[in-house]
């Protein structure tokens, strides 16, 4: 079935906005929701009438599959609000067409491109008033489809619900922080789902990252299941290196998911004329360049933080620290995209999409 081009969203408005309790200039992250969401059912192979609704709790059967078999992808992505009140997205048809990536690979339905859009323009346009716009804050925002239908029995589900909800959110940054790297556990493996944003993957890696800060670490550096010898993400982030000048990064395979926010680093990185290599980055590689000096920088990316800087890792029993760096490439690529992001910077790129 052919959804119309532009759907027709039916919008509810909430007769008690919660927006007078919340302290707009102390903002967590991710625990404060807007007054609606949006929200869209799939039955009978079709995606149902697209709404805006008051926030609210969800109703579930015990037996919805969301429950027993994890059926659920996610995305990520952030609205910011520039010093004239306008209202920005950036790069939100990647996040759309992400989303129907990981749907596929965890045998939900892809949802239209226009049900995805229209229906988040119109979530931000009545929740408007809920985007902060101090300085580094954001109103970080949720897609996520999940299996709605029920069953005790291992097949995909005959119901979805998709929602988009939003938090007005502070800066993510939690300072620099020490990884370990991984040698007994893996995030994902050859053939495997890692890189969709699928719950499960996430609900896999808590365990592990327990056990690195029982050890005095924040984060967890994932390497290849084979052989545990490549280094592939930094906990949910994709991973940089600095050896040298050049910057380095994981190829993008099935174990790795690809982010809008590595993907921004390297048109960045190449237009700034850093020399850059997308390939495979040992473990022998980094601590050899961390004991003779020319490991510079090691960071994490993605759209939460934009840049989690690494101030040094753990391997095996041994730890290296990365020294202080002033001007380092995590500051620059940084202020690039918050730049273009907060509409502080021109465009080049054409990644800004303004939400009027
Ligand atoms: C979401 C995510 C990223 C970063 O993706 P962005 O699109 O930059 O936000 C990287 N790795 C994993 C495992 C993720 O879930």
């Amino acid at each position: 079935m052919q959804v119309e081009m532009k759907p027709v969203i039916r919008v509810e408005k909430t007769k008690n906005s919660k927006i007078s309790q919340v302290d707009f200039s102390n903002l967590p992250f991710g625990k404060v929701y807007t007054d609606h969401m949006f929200i869209c059912d799939y039955k009978d192979g079709q995606w149902q009438e697209p709404k805006v609704i008051p926030y609210q709790n969800i109703s579930l059967d015990p037996s919805a599959k969301i429950f027993h078999y994890g059926q659920s992808v996610f995305e990520g992505m952030k609205a910011y609000k520039d010093k004239d009140g306008k209202v920005w997205l950036f790069r939100p048809l990647e996040n759309q067409k992400r989303l129907n990536i990981s749907s596929k690979r965890l045998a939900i339905p892809e949802l239209p491109e226009e049900i995805f859009m229209e229906g988040l323009k119109e979530l931000l346009k009545v929740d408007k008033n809920w985007i902060p716009q101090s300085e580094g804050s954001s109103l970080y925002i949720r897609p996520f489809v999940f299996a709605s239908g029920n069953g005790f029995h291992a097949s995909p589900a005959d119901k979805y619900t998709f929602i988009i909800a939003c938090s007005p959110s502070g800066s993510y940054f939690a300072g620099k922080v020490k990884v370990l790297i991984e040698q007994t556990y893996s995030r994902s493996a050859n053939g495997g789902v890692g890189y969709a944003k699928a719950g499960g993957n996430y609900a896999g890696q808590f365990y592990p990252t327990q056990l690195a800060v029982d050890k005095g670490f924040q984060q967890v550096i994932w390497t290849d299941d084979t052989s545990h010898e490549y280094i592939e993400e930094a906990g949910a982030m994709n991973i940089f290196v600095r050896i040298n000048d050049t910057l380095l990064t994981a190829p993008t395979s099935d174990r790795i998911l690809d982010g809008v926010t590595r993907k921004s680093i390297l048109d960045i990185a190449n237009d700034m004329g850093i020399d850059v290599e997308v390939r495979k980055i040992s473990v022998t590689e980094l601590v050899e360049a961390a004991q003779n000096g020319s490991l510079k920088e090691m960071f994490g990316a993605g759209t939460a933080a934009v840049i989690s800087p690494i101030s040094g890792f753990g391997y095996q029993d041994k730890t290296f620290d990365i020294p202080e760096l002033k001007n380092s490439y995590a500051e620059q690529f940084k202020k690039h995209i918050t730049d273009i992001q907060y509409n502080r910077a021109q465009d080049k790129f054409g990644w800004r999409y303004e939400v009027k």
